[in-house]
């Protein structure tokens, strides 16, 4: 079996797709810009708190898959320079941020006014 070695899918960009984020076709610096785009519009979307709920399993996914793949990618051995761990661990971050922001938008969701005592 040979392995081929794919470069990344963004535009411009030769860089070579680490095995881990091979099913994206990203290096690890566009799957971060990637998955910092879709948090920032995933959360835009789930902050009014009427998401669906389909989608906002959809969205648990993402963030599982996603934080998967990160973690793989970062402990795979890859040498990395300090200012890329930094952005890793950022990811990371708005990862876990959307997949709160998605628990507190689920709570504001209303069950009903009026429970006074
Ligand atoms: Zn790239």
């Amino acid at each position: 079996m040979t392995v081929m070695q794919s470069s990344c899918r963004a535009p411009g960009c030769k860089t070579e797709v680490p095995a881990a984020l091979e099913a994206e076709h990203l290096c690890l610096h566009h799957f971060m810009v990637n998955v910092e785009q879709s948090c920032h519009e995933m959360r835009r979307e789930t902050v009014l708190g009427r998401t669906p709920h389909a989608r906002q399993v959809e969205i648990m996914k993402y963030v599982a898959d996603h934080g998967e793949m990160l973690a793989r990618v970062a402990t795979s051995g890859l040498h990395l320079p300090d200012e890329v761990k930094a952005r890793v661990l950022n990811t990371f971050l708005t990862l876990m941020n959307l997949r709160e922001n998605l628990d507190r938008a689920a709570l504001r969701q209303p069950i009903g006014r009026g429970v006074s005592r």
